[in-house]
């Protein structure tokens, strides 16, 4: 159920009422402005990643800094942003089975929307529910360039399927796509150099071979957080597909030389039992914040240390001296953006410490 938004424009932010995440606005903004200024000298272009922030107003004002389009993992993503006027849509992952691909082709009438493929009887799939929707759609070869999650082997494995998709009247080859997930988090820049080297140059090898056969790339897709500038200066690929730069969390924050971009998502919290000593209770579980990439960091409160989440409850250990008052409201940085914007129906945009805008994350729990 769509739960009412917990704020109104206008209220100072201590009357939000809490868990409710908190969007900075003039964070979030300088984010945005800041990888348009850091990717612009490269030619690369930015195809932001929606699984972040699954909102087609956050999408726009992406593309209105120079965004080609948005990335998706899921096709409920790609309708939410669809339907909120996102025109240039790429499924950055496989879709299996009729019914989703039905709902992929059914969207192509009214927006730009590829997918990708790793197998031959998934091109077959694609195929035929383009043909069924009367549209062509553009498929991209995802390619293993390291993380061995999806993806066909580089080289003539994947110039085989681009055959396949090319030789189909009812599918465009779209390219590559070629993303190194495991790379992003590597702690120092040197390991993360050393694998997006090895992407880069199993992904020209590619893109070569297929030059050869006599297929362009129209796009050659990748890049997180932690490592697009090494994509973006690779001369190979055409696309980067960030998307916790406009949020950015702790996860992030922990990389040696963490990706140049500021905090500007907070779970804003109250504290609700000061009863044990030496402890603080939050009404921020893990139901409210995501804890799978560590626990999340009180913000500009040295002194209070988040603990342990249970379901509903967020236990802070108090150094002498640094206790909350009963009702005061924290922000905490999460772990992890992603998972913790999916736990909520609204973004609560601040600025100077007043609301300024309510926008709704409108494909939060879209996992179809
Ligand atoms: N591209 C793909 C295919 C992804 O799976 C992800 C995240 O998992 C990203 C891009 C964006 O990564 P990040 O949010 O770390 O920038
Ligand atoms: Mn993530």
């Amino acid at each position: 159920m769509l739960q009412p938004p917990p704020a109104e424009p206008g209220m100072m932010e201590e009357e939000v009422d809490t868990p409710a995440l908190v969007l900075d606005l003039d964070a979030f903004e300088a984010n945005l402005d800041a990888m348009a200024a850091l990717l612009a000298p490269t030619g690369t272009k930015l195809r932001a990643h929606a699984k972040t922030h699954k909102s087609a107003v956050i999408a726009r004002l992406q593309m209105a800094r120079g965004a080609v389009g948005q990335c998706v993992q899921k096709v409920a993503e790609a309708e939410a942003l669809a339907w909120g006027g996102v025109p240039d849509i790429l499924v950055s992952n496989q879709v299996v089975g009729a019914v989703k691909l039905a709902r992929l082709a059914a969207l192509a009438r009214i927006a730009e929307v590829a997918v990708c493929a790793d197998d031959p009887a998934q091109v077959a799939e694609i195929a035929a529910a383009a043909e069924a929707a009367g549209t062509r759609l553009p498929v991209l070869v995802e390619i293993d360039c390291g993380a061995s999650r999806c993806g066909v082997e580089p080289g003539p494995e994947a110039v085989a399927l681009a055959e396949r998709i090319a030789a189909s009247p009812h599918l465009r080859f779209g390219g590559l796509q070629s993303y190194h997930g495991s790379a992003q988090h590597r702690r120092s820049p040197g390991e993360r150099e050393a694998a997006i080297a090895h992407a880069a140059e199993v992904t020209r090898r590619t893109v070569e071979q297929l030059r050869q056969r006599g297929l362009d790339c129209p796009i050659v897709g990748g890049g997180g957080t932690g490592t697009f500038a090494l994509e973006a200066a690779s001369g190979v690929y055409t696309e980067i597909q960030a998307g916790s730069y406009a949020f950015m969390d702790a996860d992030y924050a922990r990389n040696e030389v963490p990706p140049p971009f500021r905090q500007s998502l907070f779970v804003l919290s109250t504290v609700m039992s000061r009863a044990v000593p030496g402890v603080a209770v939050l009404d921020a579980g893990h139901k409210a914040v995501a804890v799978d990439s560590g626990l999340p960091l009180v913000h500009g409160r040295p002194g209070l240390r988040y603990a342990s989440a249970s379901d509903e409850h967020g236990k802070l250990l108090v150094e002498d001296g640094a206790a909350p008052a009963l009702g005061e409201k924290l922000r905490l940085v999460p772990g992890h953006c992603d998972p913790t914007v999916d736990r909520y129906d609204w973004y609560v945009g601040v600025r100077n410490g007043r609301v300024e805008c309510l926008w709704p994350i409108a494909a939060r729990g879209a996992m179809a």
